[in-house]
């Protein structure tokens, strides 16, 4: 089954509600609309910037969608300084990015958080959120040698309590730890070996059906030059783009690499 492939820019804690216009503008400005025929194409900005970019690409007509980089599980109450899925639906989020690896590690998030904001994402069949759902090794588990495990581990337990009805709306990017924002791109060979392990785990879970047909992203500094041999391999289809989904025109040259 040929899968459509997937740009999403993640742009973490970058821009300024006017700066954010700015970069939504100038990826607007260059992005041509047939290009939404061959590749899907979402920008993650943080929570202030998604209403404003997302006015920009409507004023515009741009077939570019919005993510969020985080969500919470309950749709509303005392959970001060969270954001539920419901406020995410009325700015008009496509995508929510769950689990990356800055979420883990700098601010504790578990695989049963993970699991919980899957499962919440997922639930919705109407207006679905997608989740990106972001797995990936450190350093010292890809040296170790165990990093398949390591990754199968983390998506049985981002998917834990869902079915094949639910998943086949997910996607999931492969993120090694080691790869992000270090400029250390893992080579095409080894993204793909655990993209296609991730999509083993998939058929294991939902039935080889399913798995075809969920994305699986990789990210780890990726950018135009490295982009067209990464999303050349079998079981890559797309990329999560940190660094360079800041600048207009790299971004705009990956979403390219997909075509
Ligand atoms: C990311 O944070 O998701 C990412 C892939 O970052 P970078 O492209 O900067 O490595």
């Amino acid at each position: 089954m040929a899968r459509k492939p997937l740009i999403a820019g993640n742009w973490k804690m970058n821009n300024t509600i006017a700066q954010a216009v700015v970069l939504t503008q100038e990826i607007s400005n260059i992005f041509e609309s047939d290009w939404a025929d061959t590749v899907d194409v979402a920008i993650c900005p943080p929570f202030v910037d998604l209403k404003p970019a997302k006015t920009v690409l409507e004023f515009d007509k741009t077939k570019i969608s919005i993510g969020a980089q985080n969500v919470y599980w309950e749709p509303s109450g005392a959970f001060t300084g969270e954001i539920s899925i419901p406020m995410l639906k009325d700015i008009g989020c496509d995508y929510c990015i769950v689990g990356h690896s800055e979420r883990r590690t700098l601010f504790h998030e578990t695989n049963e958080d993970v699991n919980n904001k899957v499962r919440a994402l997922l639930a919705d069949k109407v207006q679905p959120i997608h989740p990106i759902v972001c797995v990936g090794e450190s350093l010292a588990v890809r040296d170790e040698g165990t990093y398949i495990d390591f990754v199968d581990a983390q998506v049985r337990a981002a998917f834990a309590g869902t079915d094949e009805i639910d998943a086949k709306d997910a996607v999931v990017a492969y993120e090694p730890i080691w790869a992000i924002g270090t400029g250390r791109t893992a080579t095409p060979d080894q993204a793909q070996e655990v993209c296609a392990a991730i999509r083993a785990t998939l058929a294991d879970l939902f039935g080889a059906e399913c798995a075809e047909g969920i994305r699986v992203l990789y990210g780890g500094s990726m950018n135009e030059g490295n982009a067209e041999m990464l999303l050349a391999q079998p079981d890559i289809d797309g990329g999560l783009i940190g660094g360079a989904s800041l600048k207009a025109a790299s971004f705009v040259d990956i979403v390219k690499a997909a075509l």
